[in-house]
């Protein structure tokens, strides 16, 4: 069994390129100089020079002793949450502004939903002073502000779309049109590995770093190169896909993918696209998404912002339909608890969205040899407001007051 793409850009059934014309010289030509770019000698140079003194690469791979004791495994955690800018997304930006460059692009477009995406995009511009715009729905705007103030404090020109319910699916379409427009000076960042053919192979190959470090750090740390399981959470399933990608063909090892289901997976409001979602086409490619039964795109909900998203990668639509990973999904409940018991046994406080991964723990029972390895896909100081909404909802005021 293959599962990797080929050269068709399809990862099985799924995947491939369904795009507008117009776009069709855009993603024709990326296509055809990713692979060349990525693989050659002053790409490779500066990307890892990158990641070590900018990013703080390796990111640690941590034995979780109290954790691991709790559940009487052996815990790893492969820690992208002390990148720069908190999370593995500065991996992809980065990697993509240097193919950018070397297309000979100066300016660069991207959609984000909840601000991450649009700030490593930003961070990536400024470290390479080019030009960035980013579009984002105007509601998300307003619910996200310290992402949009770090965005614009980083040059960054955030374009608000005020079409449909003025979320990311209406950002990405402003994108797609400035793309459209542009197609000469523009690189249309995206920041999972979603879109069209390349991107989820592009994207996938830049976080690749994450397995390719897990390899050497698992070896060190328990004298065999692989783990027993890997654990990551899945949204578009850009850190799911990079935790993988060294692994994908080694079956020794069990993949397991978490979804977001929020309310719950029968409750419609949820974001477990693998559990409920169906065969259909959204943002370039064939995939699983959640749709009406007249193939409305349906809003999807999770307390983590960053697993919002009503698609999944194509990789992973192939990795659940030969039944090479697993797919569980984890309540905002579920993730909530997970998140505080990181917290107090080992004092990390995780990404809402990593504490989704962590939750797959309580629902799988592990033997006292294996070796699991959970990626810790980002850190929770974004997330203070909502952890503190939930654990501290009613603070206890000194005497005298309130
Ligand atoms: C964006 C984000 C995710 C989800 O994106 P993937 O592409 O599925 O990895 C997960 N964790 C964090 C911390 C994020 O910021």
């Amino acid at each position: 069994m293959k599962y990797n793409v080929d050269k068709d850009g399809m990862y099985g059934r799924f995947g491939g390129a369904y795009i507008p014309e117009m776009l069709y010289p855009n993603i024709e030509k990326l296509g055809q100089v990713y692979l060349e770019i990525i693989e050659s000698e002053e790409f490779q140079k500066e990307y890892k020079m990158l990641l070590k003194d900018y990013v703080g690469r390796p990111s640690p791979l941590y034995k979780a002793k109290r954790l691991s004791e709790k559940y009487n495994t052996n815990i790893y955690l492969k820690r992208e949450d002390l990148n720069h800018t908190g999370a593995h997304k500065i991996n992809n930006t980065v990697g993509q502004i240097l193919i950018a460059k070397a297309m000979g692009k100066t300016r660069i477009i991207a959609e984000t939903g909840a601000g991450q995406h649009g700030v490593a995009t930003a961070t990536a511009c400024a470290l390479m002073d080019l030009k960035c715009i980013v579009y984002m729905g105007d509601t998300d705007i307003k619910r996200q502000a310290p992402n949009v103030a770090r965005m614009k404090m980083l040059g960054a020109e955030v374009i608000p779309a005020m079409s449909g319910n003025k979320t990311l699916k209406d950002a990405t379409n402003e994108a797609l049109r400035d793309w459209i427009a542009n197609p000469e000076d523009t690189f249309y960042l995206i920041g999972s590995v979603v879109g069209p053919h390349p991107y989820p192979d592009m994207v996938t190959r830049l976080q690749a770093i994450i397995s390719e470090e897990i390899k050497e750090q698992v070896m060190e740390k328990t004298g065999r190169d692989y783990p027993d399981y890997l654990i990551a959470c899945v949204g578009g399933g850009s850190n799911a896909a990079g935790t993988y990608y060294h692994f994908l063909d080694d079956e020794r090892v069990g993949l397991i993918a978490v979804e977001a289901s929020g309310m719950g997976v029968d409750s419609g409001e949820t974001a477990a696209t693998i559990a409920i979602g169906d065969e259909g086409i959204i943002h370039g490619s064939k995939t699983f998404l959640m749709q009406t039964d007249d193939g409305q795109i349906v809003e999807p909900y999770s307390i983590s912002a960053g697993l919002d998203y009503p698609g999944i990668g194509p990789l992973h639509a192939h990795l659940k339909d030969t039944g090479r990973a697993e797919f569980l999904s984890a309540t905002d409940k579920e993730a909530l608890d997970a998140a505080m018991e990181l917290t107090r046994t080992e004092g990390i406080i995780p990404a809402l969205e990593s504490a989704h991964a962590l939750a797959a723990l309580k629902m799988k029972t592990f033997k006292p040899e294996d070796v699991v390895v959970v990626t810790l896909s980002g850190r929770g100081d974004k997330d203070m407001e909502t952890y503190m909404q939930y654990f501290m909802p009613h603070p206890i005021l000194p005497k005298g007051e309130g």
